[in-house]
């Protein structure tokens, strides 16, 4: 159990691959190189908001490791530790889909990478740590609101068991950042906050999109080669097949990712391709958003309200779009086409095979046949659309309806339809407005739904724990976090951290903190920050 500045480091990426020649800290193009050489800008005067304490002993730092104000300093970018070699690496991207250049790490510095363990590597990264040679137009700092979103929202993934980066602590700064919150014309000064981000490798789709779109094969092959030497090395030493047996790995893990992200109703809202881990991992917490009343065509990005390319239902499309981009960067690797585009078809496959899977799990079967499941599924989706229902609450209702509710399939009197649809009525966003045909509609589902999980044979208390373990009953609900930011910018870190500790066991009933579980309430329909948010952060 260490200090920060105990803990074994390396820095891989910087002596491993090509990095800038020119040190000087001024925005510009960077060529043929991974990463540039730059400092963290130290603040005015830094303090800890929360940290997460699962990050902190995964990189074996002692559990008072963050009371140390010199590790707090470190944490806000004022000071760095022996052996910490910090860089911001070099990355392009498809946004919105179209291709935008360089991008870049322009607020994001890496500081070391802690080697805890053989075989584990964790970059330890401080976002909103000042101006870098990415750092195109803007200033290189994050306001409290978006790291507060951040810091919290990976810690939930994390818990829910969805893979994502990780947050290891918050800081504020101390000093101001002005942000025209929604690109309207009124910049307003903010408070400033830094978020220790914490992955195996931060590296993106557009890390090798850059390479190859300037034609820098030499660069590529050597950012490629330590990619899967470092972080696949299971695969075997890169050549031609190696690298595409990588992309349909990465395929796969992406499926994953966003089969996890349509199970607990996640949102990313800039799917574009700077912003997709090579690892498959959740990255970059922006303006994302979790459902609550169950709408496939819903972007909390205002940024994408007219084109909604980055929808919730849209998701599982986007990251195959993105797939493509990153395949066609590896063209030059492989020399042909053809043994990648094969690759790529690992993607349809293994999202059919975990959606099939995840919807076994929510509704607790224990197998799922195509023939009459599949139509179920759609049946359910229907379902959810009839009244405004909030989809986190209405699975967990669903698991406490017992199947003997079943036997009224013959019988569709009002009354029995009464019965099956009462118990989600806290799922309703207007239980009282839910009228006879919408509740037979509802009761309808509900009995094909109740006769099928009869079929399948699990009791009742069984069904209801496969579901619960897969549908969570806590999830960082757009309006919770937002009361985590007002409080915390009034200094006033409690809400943040209760917040925290509730999400830590999303799956569990946790008797008394029933009230983070409540759906969103109408003040927050359409406020902002909690349905509505920009990129600005
Ligand atoms: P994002 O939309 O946050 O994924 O960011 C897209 C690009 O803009 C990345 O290259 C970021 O590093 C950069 N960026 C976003 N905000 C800032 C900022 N305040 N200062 C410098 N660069 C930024
Ligand atoms: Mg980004």
């Amino acid at each position: 159990m260490a200090s920060l500045f105990e803990l074994p480091l390396d820095n891989s990426f910087v002596r491993e691959l090509p990095g800038d020649p020119i040190e000087e800290n001024r925005r510009r193009q960077v060529r043929g190189a991974c990463w540039s050489k730059v400092a963290p800008t130290p603040v005015a005067a830094p303090a800890l908001v929360a940290h997460s304490r699962e990050v902190a002993a995964l990189l074996g730092l002692a559990p008072d490791a963050l009371e140390d104000p010199d590790v707090v300093a470190a944490l806000a970018g004022n000071r760095v530790g022996d052996g910490m070699a910090p860089y911001a690496a070099c990355y392009g991207g498809h946004q919105f889909g179209n291709w935008a250049g360089q991008l870049g790490d322009g607020r994001a510095i890496t500081l070391a990478e802690a080697v805890p363990r053989a075989g584990e590597r964790y970059e330890l990264q401080l976002k909103g740590a000042g101006p870098t040679p990415y750092s195109r137009t803007a200033d290189g700092r994050a306001v409290l609101r978006s790291s507060v979103r951040e810091f919290l929202c990976s810690e939930a993934m994390h818990h829910l068991g969805v893979p994502t980066t990780r947050a290891l602590s918050l800081v504020t700064t101390g000093e101001r950042v002005v942000r025209d919150m929604f690109y309207d014309g009124h910049p307003a000064p903010e408070p400033g906050a830094i978020v220790c981000r914490v992955a195996p490798t931060f590296v993106r789709f557009g890390n090798f999109e850059i390479f190859a779109a300037r034609g820098e094969h030499d660069v590529l092959t050597r950012l490629a080669d330590w990619t899967i030497r470092t972080h696949f090395p299971e695969l075997g030493e890169p050549g031609p097949e190696v690298y595409a047996r990588w992309l349909e790995e990465i395929a796969r893990r992406t499926a994953r990712m966003v089969v996890g992200w349509m199970r607990v109703g996640f949102v990313h809202g800039v799917m574009n391709t700077d912003n997709m881990s090579i690892l498959g991992l959740t990255i970059d917490y922006g303006p994302y958003g979790w459902l609550e009343d169950y709408d496939p065509d819903w972007t909390p990005n205002t940024t994408d309200a007219q084109g909604r390319r980055y929808r919730y239902g849209h998701q599982p499309r986007v990251a195959f779009w993105n797939l493509v981009r990153l395949a066609n960067a590896l063209v030059p690797l492989v020399g042909e086409p053809g043994p990648l585009e094969a690759a790529l078809d690992a993607y349809p496959d293994a999202l059919a095979r975990g959606q099939r899977e995840m919807f076994a799990q929510k509704l607790g079967l224990t197998e799922w046949r195509p023939d009459e499941d599949d139509a179920l599924a759609e049946g359910l989706f229907e379902t959810l659309r009839v009244v405004e229902t909030d989809m986190t609450i209405f699975y967990r209702k669903l698991a406490t309806l017992p199947v003997a509710l079943a036997d009224t399939t013959a019988d569709t009197t009002d009354t029995t339809d009464e019965r099956l649809v009462a118990p989600l009525a806290d799922a309703f966003y207007a239980p009282d407005a839910v009228g006879a045909g919408e509740r037979a509609r509802i009761a309808g589902w509900l009995r094909r739904y109740l006769a099928r999980a009869r079929q399948d044979g699990l009791t009742d208390a069984a069904r209801r724990a496969r579901m619960d373990a897969a549908n969570p009953k806590y999830v960082l609900r757009n309006y919770l976090a937002q009361l985590a930011i007002d409080a915390a910018a009034e200094g006033d870190p409690s809400v943040v951290r209760e917040l925290l500790d509730v999400l830590r066991d999303p799956y569990g009933e946790q008797p008394g903190k029933e009230r983070y579980a409540e759906k969103r309430p109408e003040w927050a329909r359409h406020r902002a920050g909690c349905s509505m948010l920009s990129c600005s952060s």
